[in-house]
């Protein structure tokens, strides 16, 4: 095994163990569920928007050590990012895992990187998606709310 994929095995365990981001928020704006039905996986996401930006996310719900690090990891990421630039996060990563792409996560980013480490287990790779999908959706429908208020 190498020091890389013990890396990788690090971040994660830690992560499962010590979830950032697992809670309910006070005045959450949008709130989604979803289920990796394979696995057992629950996510509950919720988020406080203003102004088409992240303020805050909470990610609650049960499932297997990979979708609760895949899931603290987000919440670690996201804050702060309007919907397209999520949405382009998003994106990236689910090239990283399912397509395989060797996108290199830097700087504040680089966590993510140790979810690159999933491929090896094709079966996980939607436990590691599930919530990476959830925020998907939530921005695609806020995208889809603002642009439908625009045009009204
Ligand atoms: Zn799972």
């Amino acid at each position: 095994m190498s020091l890389q994929t013990d890396l990788y095995k690090e971040v994660i365990i830690e992560h499962s163990a010590n979830p950032r981001g697992k809670k309910r928020l006070n005045q959450p704006t949008h709130a989604l569920d979803a289920r990796n039905p394979l696995c057992g996986d629950e996510c509950h996401l919720e988020l406080r928007m203003d102004g088409g930006v992240i303020q805050d996310i909470g990610i609650t719900g049960e499932g297997c050590s990979i979708s609760k690090a895949s899931a603290s990891l987000l919440t670690e990421t996201v804050r702060g990012l309007k919907t397209d630039e999520a949405r382009a996060l998003v994106t990236r990563l689910k090239g990283m895992l399912i397509d395989g792409n060797e996108t290199a996560f830097d700087d504040e980013l680089e966590d993510l990187q140790a979810l690159s480490g999933v491929r090896q287990y094709p079966v996980r790779i939607k436990c590691a998606t599930l919530a990476w999908n959830t925020l998907e959706q939530a921005m695609q429908e806020i995208q889809a709310r603002t642009e439908a208020e625009n045009h009204s």
